[in-house]
């Protein structure tokens, strides 16, 4: 018998500020092994609030160069660094992923910050440990050991001559995982999703919000609609499905509803916009649903 699989959904917002909901961020753990899928915004601090240590994560894997899918980053190393972390940590990323943390820490961003902290022994001997390994990735195996392989490959969200996109199959014990990332309805989420355990896919807008998107010719469409994630879903036969990555639209908060009333209706934005989320993905798929708010958690 294999260990229990826990996935815990640390973020579930897409890029704007929302008291709500965290940028993209997913805990896979098994036992004290813990695997984190993206680091956007409020990361590290939702590790603690699910009693996770973020100094025994090790593993980080960004799907992309999005700010809502990495920014938490220097938070993480430079917090954990100074919660004494012993092992040094990972983090797989696209082409660009080196710049940005080299950019971020001791050369760069916080280089006065860390400065500053490294005046003392204990942090001075423990330096090391702030500077992640960095893993720039293409579409393969990016990564295995005795518990856990995980495969990447191109999804289809903003050009890859200008971003590359990722999303993930993640073998963990024996349990499939697939996410998304950030993707239009896609060929290699097909894959990935294939009979999985368990899908994680992003789901940004509504119809009804893209409908009004469209016809006020706002921003681009780059993401998967509920009618589609339904019909991906159901067409991979996957055992459960959680949608995340939320635009915004069930918020009840009155600076964001200022902004959305440019992008959506702003009569339907609020917690009840989300039935139509479900009413949309239940056209074609008919399995467990959920949907993702922050530090919603999944045995597997
Ligand atoms: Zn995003
Ligand atoms: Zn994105």
């Amino acid at each position: 018998m294999s260990e229990p699989v826990k996935v815990t959904m640390l973020g579930t917002g897409a890029a704007l500020a929302d008291p709500d909901r965290g940028h993209a961020a997913v805990l896979l753990s098994a036992g004290t092994r813990h695997y984190l899928l993206d680091i956007g915004h409020g990361a590290t601090r939702q590790l603690v609030r699910a009693n996770v240590n973020p100094a025994e994560v090790h593993h980080v894997f960004i799907s992309h160069l999005h700010f809502d899918h990495m920014e938490d980053s220097a938070y993480f190393l430079i917090a954990s660094w100074m919660a004494n972390r012993r092992v040094k940590p990972t983090i797989f990323g696209p082409p660009g992923t080196r710049d940005f943390i080299d950019h971020l820490l001791e050369n760069g961003a916080f280089k006065l910050d860390i400065a500053a902290r490294a005046r003392y022994r204990q942090r001075a001997e423990s330096m090391e440990m702030i500077r992640p390994a960095v893993v720039e990735f293409g579409p393969g195996l990016i990564y295995a050991d005795e518990h856990i392989r995980v495969h990447a490959d191109y999804v289809d969200h903003i050009e890859p001559e200008i971003l590359h996109c990722f999303g993930f199959r993640v073998e963990i014990q024996d349990r499939v995982i697939a996410y998304s990332g950030d993707t239009k309805p896609c060929d290699t989420m097909r894959r990935f999703a294939a009979n999985c355990d368990l899908l994680i896919h992003e789901c940004t807008f509504p119809e009804e919000a893209l409908a009004f998107r469209a016809k006020t010719q706002i921003g681009t469409n780059d993401h998967t609609s509920p009618l589609e994630l339904g019909k991906l879903a159901a067409g991979a036969g996957v055992k459960q499905l959680v949608a995340t990555h939320f635009g915004h639209f069930d918020t009840t908060n009155p600076v964001l509803k200022g902004y959305l009333q440019h992008h959506m209706p702003i009569e339907l934005v609020g917690p009840g916009f989300m039935e139509s989320v479900v009413r949309d993905i239940r056209k074609n798929y008919p399995g467990p649903l959920h949907l993702a708010h922050d530090l919603m958690r999944i045995d597997l």
